[in-house]
């Protein structure tokens, strides 16, 4: 018997391409954005270690990921879909993966993939102890891919 409160590894080794955000998950998303799983066999094993969570089925997520990109053939270039349980403590480091050319971005402008996009902030601003900004990502054609609000309330003792 299978709790649901056990994570359900996937069972096939998936495709090189990997859907970390797109307008179907998230609002803030205009782009899709895939990472590329054969670079990230490092990053992910020491993650696994590195960070650690009390909920288990992400935990066990995180733990079961280097195991299941290990193996993807170097010349394959499908695409797979992550569980929720990956994308829950991947889709946070997004900006990382692109910082290092981890990714291909598509603009639903251009109608092509990108492999490299602009980021700016904007309507930064400070209402009490919130500060409030938009972070935006484009293409390099200026289209936008991604607008998140962001905001930090800072408590002070
Ligand atoms: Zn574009």
């Amino acid at each position: 018997m299978v709790s649901k409160d056990t994570y359900q590894a996937p069972t096939k080794t998936p495709n090189r391409w990997a859907v970390l955000n797109s307008p179907d998950y998230d609002q803030d998303f205009i782009g899709t954005l895939l990472i590329d799983l054969t670079k990230m066999y490092e990053w992910s094993s020491n993650h696994a270690v590195n960070t650690w969570t009390s909920h288990t089925p992400s935990q066990q997520a995180k733990e079961y990921f280097p195991k299941w990109i290990k193996d993807i053939e170097p010349n394959n270039s499908g695409t797979t879909l992550l569980d929720h349980n990956q994308r829950e403590f991947l889709k946070a480091y997004d900006l990382d993966f692109i910082q290092r050319g981890w990714f291909k971005f598509w603009c639903p402008t251009c109608l092509t993939w990108h492999t490299e996009i602009f980021e700016t902030t904007k309507d930064k601003e400070h209402i009490g102890k919130t500060s409030k900004w938009t972070n935006e990502w484009f293409c390099p054609k200026n289209h936008l891919l991604v607008s998140k609000k962001q905001s930090i309330r800072i408590i002070a003792r």
